[in-house]
Order: C-alpha cells, then sequence, then structure tokens
C-alpha cells in the first residue's frame, strides 16, 4: 500500500482563496475589513517570521493587519496594556500574542486579557475549557489543531469510534488535539515523554497524529496497516546539499510510514500551511460576531 499524500498546501490554498471571497462580500455589503492585530514582543527571529507570514497572509485576503512590537524589556503592564487597548478598538476583530512570550512576562495572564470575541488564536484559558467541556463550544479552536482535524476531513477519515493516538500533550498542539478528537467521538489515548511501550500503544491507532518535535520518531512499525497519519512536527536536520544548510522534516518517518498508511502529510507541506489559513478564519469568524452585534 502506498499512501494518499495530503496536500495541505493545496487545501489550505483553497481555503484561503474561499476566504478572500467571503471578505470580499463582506465589504459589498458595506462592512469594514476584518482587522487581526498582531503583537510581537521582543526580537525572536522565529517569531518575527511567523508574524511577517500571517500580516501577509491577512493582506492577500483582504483582511486589514495592525502590527504591534513591543521591546524585549516591556513589562508584564505594558503587554496588558496594550492588549486591553486593543480590545476597545473596533477596528480589531482578532488580537494574536504570539508565543513564547519573553522570559519574565506570564503567557498566561497575557492570554486571559484578550477579550473572548477577539481570541482568534484560541489560546484564552476560557476557550481551551470549553474545549474540555461536554456539550459546551469554544467560540475560537486554536488554529493548528483545528487545521489537524480540517485535514482529516479532507480525506473522509472516519472518526467516531476510531481508536486515535495523540503523540504530545502540549497545550498549543497536543492537547487540543486530544479534546478536538474526543469532541469527534473517537477514543483518544495521549501520549508524551513518559509513555510506556511507545511503538505499541502508536501500532493500535486509526488515526495517528505526531506533535513531539523529534525528527522522523515515528517509524514503519510503529504504524497500523491503512492508518491516517498528520505529522504536525517541524524539525531542522542538517543538510550540507541544501544551500541554507539544512532541511525540515517531520515526526514521522515519512518515506517508510507512507508505505503502510492509507493517508498521510508531508512536511512541509501539511499541516503548517493550515495553521495561517485558520488563523484567517477565525478573523473572518470574528469580525463577522462583531458585524451581527453591532
Ligand atoms: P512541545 O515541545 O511543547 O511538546 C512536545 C510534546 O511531545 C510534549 O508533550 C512531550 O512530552 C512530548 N515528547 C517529547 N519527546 C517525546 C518522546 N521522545 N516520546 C514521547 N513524547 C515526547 O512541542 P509543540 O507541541 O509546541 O510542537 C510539537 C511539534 O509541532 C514541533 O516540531 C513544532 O515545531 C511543531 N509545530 C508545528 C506547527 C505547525 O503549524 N505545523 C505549529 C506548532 C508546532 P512531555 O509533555 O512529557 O514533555
Amino acid at each position: 500500500m502506498t499512501a494518499k499524500i495530503i496536500d495541505g498546501k493545496t487545501i489550505a490554498l483553497e481555503l484561503r482563496e474561499a476566504i478572500a471571497a467571503e471578505v470580499a462580500a463582506m465589504k459589498a455589503k458595506g462592512f469594514p475589513a476584518p482587522g487581526l492585530a498582531t503583537v510581537l514582543v521582543g526580537e525572536n527571529p522565529a517569531s518575527q517570521v511567523y508574524v511577517r507570514m500571517k500580516q501577509k497572509a491577512c493582506e492577500k485576503a483582504g483582511i486589514e493587519s495592525y502590527g504591534y512590537v513591543l521591546p524585549e524589556t516591556a513589562t508584564q503592564e505594558e503587554v496588558e496594556t496594550l492588549v486591553k487597548e486593543l480590545n476597545d478598538d473596533p477596528k480589531v476583530n482578532g488580537i494574536l500574542v504570539q508565543l513564547p512570550l519573553p522570559k519574565g512576562l506570564d503567557e498566561e495572564r497575557v492570554l486571559n486579557t484578550i477579550s473572548l470575541e477577539k481570541d482568534v488564536d484560541g489560546f484564552h484559558p476560557v476557550n481551551i475549557g470549553r474545549l474540555a467541556q461536554k456539550g459546551r463550544e469554544s467560540l475560537f479552536v486554536p488554529c493548528t489543531p483545528e487545521g489537524v482535524i480540517y485535514l482529516l476531513d479532507s480525506v473522509g477519515a472516519e472518526l467516531e469510534g476510531a481508536n486515535a493516538v495523540v503523540l504530545g500533550r502540549s497545550n498549543i498542539v497536543g492537547m487540543p488535539v486530544a479534546l478536538l478528537l474526543v469532541k469527534r467521538n473517537a477514543t483518544v489515548t495521549i501520549c508524551h515523554s513518559r509513555t510506556k511501550n511507545l511503538p505499541e500503544v502508536c501500532s493500535q491507532a486509526d488515526i495517528l497524529i505526531a506533535a513531539v518535535g523529534r525528527p522522523a520518531m515515528v517509524k514503519r512499525d510503529w504504524v497500523k496497516k491503512g492508518a491516517v497519519v498528520i505529522d504536525v512536527g517541524v524539525n531542522r536536520v542538517d543538510d550540507s546539499t541544501r544551500e541554507r544548510g539544512y532541511r525540515l522534516v517531520g515526526d514521522v518517518a515519512f518515506d517508510e510510514v507512507k508505505e503502510v498508511a492509507s493517508a498521510i502529510t508531508p512536511v512541509p507541506g501539511g499541516v503548517g500551511p493550515m495553521t495561517i489559513a485558520m488563523l484567517l478564519r477565525n478573523t473572518v469568524r470574528a469580525a463577522n460576531l462583531a458585524n451581527n452585534a453591532s
């Protein structure tokens, strides 16, 4: 068996085109352009790149982006004051505080300050809490986990009653993915660094989600024949044949696992592009909520 390769790049592009069309229709009806505020604290180069990518994606979709940059030395109060100002700013529908924040800042307190209606990253403790409760819906779901579910749906993966194994329990990927899978009635096992017999646990999975940050950790014999495998990992490995000296690989040994899985995401070009598409979708949703409320 050779797996179907789930083309996240194309799926995300189609989604972004649909979002751009929705934004154009909103504007044609006389509503203002949706607005996303990005808050970058400090000079983490990766964060700078991510924020720039998000701003560019907004521009392409017709969404206004408002960039705020605070110095590495910004105090807790300064960051929270900015977030509160953005909460009160009617042209801002979504607020994205780029994580991680510099050491010394209390991330949870900052995320808690974001208005629930503008929490387009879905990391507000109340939105995450609702994800964990039966019969409750979050206003916004974190972007990468939502992208994972979107990709599973794109290949028609049967989630109800499926054995799903999630490798990783982080706040931003593993845990919310697991909670979303539970909401879709999968039977979910969450694995982490203290899990025993990891290959054995993984080999029971109909749906396997890898989000550990360990290059090519998931091998062929960890994967059940016909499983759907979603690889969230993005890892740099040295590669002298590349001009930049490295290449990106996932948490799954792609070439060998694709021989047993029924469908699999590549890295790059799988989950990565979905994250930004979901952010745009959440921002438009926030704008629709604001327009309906006014
Ligand atoms: P974290 O480092 O926050 O979490 C990693 C998780 O994996 C932890 O729960 C950890 O366990 C577990 N883990 C680590 N090593 C092992 C191991 N050897 N065996 C079993 N479990 C292990 O990472 P993130 O969740 O933030 O990110 C995971 C990956 O996804 C990274 O490669 C990251 O770059 C990528 N990523 C990709 C995104 C995208 O848009 N495509 C977005 C966000 C992340 P424990 O809890 O016990 O420490």
